[in-house]
């Protein structure tokens, strides 16, 4: 195995040694097998190449305090896997194929897991249809690839906060398109507004809705949170907001370890600028802080610019349990051994 500098892992491809491929051919899936991580042929005329039919998930291994690894509600993934399947055409997996795929897989690369406190083991699973199709329609074949990568903070500096720009000429996702899966296109289309931030300095973009441009729809590829008097609002799921696992569990140590009324709903935009806290979360971002918003040129400073307190304790809540070290009071790990 190469070597790989813990202590300086950013959120780039750094693949671990082994991949899984499993190949649907004949309206069957195949048991699928460990291989070393390479390249794939595909013929140009693949559906994915030509009209996107394609998933990703993005999930986590975790070294835990007590050097064991787990895995994070991995069913989860599963179930929208299978969501954006039915979306696009794509057959869908067995949930237990689908966790067995992984935890197999993690346990080759177990190298691969950070130690304690450094990082985590991104696992990147992706479906899509291999085969061949001239006019647009579903593929006849397909493959199901899990591939991995030890990373650090999906945002450089991970807890001490983004500057996020109020994307207003471009929308994410329509209320009736696929917004509400991992389809690979949303993340092609997503590329020029988040350029364009990134040029005038912000980290990413916050997206308004397609209707009306006035309710508050995501962060990049994080979902969006704000609290104000004790309710911890994000944006209702409608079709168009991706329903984050990290979303859900949020919501749900909120109202358990935190006593804040946790409330899906239409958020404007312009709450944001007199939101008490503001942060994003999503498996790669965890828990991050939002200190700046800006729109139409105006920045508005979040509090007093600072990651919240309320954000700090939720992080460090979910972080604990994450690694072992609070009580894991959902049964949300999944331990590898
Ligand atoms: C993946 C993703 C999220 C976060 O989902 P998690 O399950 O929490 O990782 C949020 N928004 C978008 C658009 C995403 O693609």
């Amino acid at each position: 195995m190469k070597q790989i500098d813990w202590d300086n892992l950013g959120f780039d491809i750094n693949p671990a040694e082994k991949m899984f491929v499993a190949r649907h051919t004949k309206g069957v899936w195949d048991s699928g097998g460990i291989v070393d991580y390479g390249t794939i042929q595909l013929f140009p005329s693949a559906v994915i190449l030509n009209y996107g039919q394609g998933l990703f998930e993005g999930m986590k291994a975790y070294r835990t305090k007590d050097n064991r690894i787990a895995m994070f509600q991995p069913h989860a993934n599963a179930r929208r896997l299978n969501d954006g399947c039915r979306r696009l055409c794509m057959p869908e997996l067995d949930e237990d194929f689908f966790v067995e795929s992984i935890k197999a897989l993690v346990r080759e690369n177990r190298d691969y897991v950070p130690p304690y406190g450094k990082g985590d083991l991104y696992i990147r699973p992706i479906l899509f249809g291999s085969g061949q199709m001239l006019g647009v329609s579903p593929a006849t074949e397909y493959m199901f690839i899990i591939f991995m990568s030890p990373v650090g903070p999906y945002f450089k500096g991970g807890f001490s906060g983004i500057h996020l720009q109020i994307c207003t000429d471009y929308h994410r996702a329509s209320l009736l398109g696929t917004g509400g899966v991992k389809a690979v296109g949303n993340y092609a289309a997503s590329l020029m507004p988040k350029a364009l931030a990134r040029d005038e300095g912000f980290d990413e973009v916050l997206y308004l809705d397609a209707r009306c441009s006035t309710y508050v729809e995501e962060v990049g590829s994080a979902n969006f949170f704000l609290i104000k008097n004790g309710i911890l609002s994000t944006p209702r799921l409608g079709g168009s907001i991706l329903p984050g696992t990290t979303r859900e569990e949020v919501l749900m140590l909120a109202e358990h370890s935190f006593k804040l009324i946790p409330q899906g709903r239409d958020i404007r935009y312009d709450e944001l600028f007199t939101a008490e806290e503001l942060f994003c979360t999503g498996t790669a971002a965890v828990i991050t802080p939002i200190l700046s918003v800006t729109h139409e040129g105006k920045p508005h400073t979040i509090g007093n610019g600072k990651p919240g307190a309320l954000t700090r304790k939720l992080y460090d809540e979910l972080k604990g349990i994450q690694l072992g070290e609070r009580p894991d009071i959902f049964n949300w790990l999944t331990y590898i051994d």
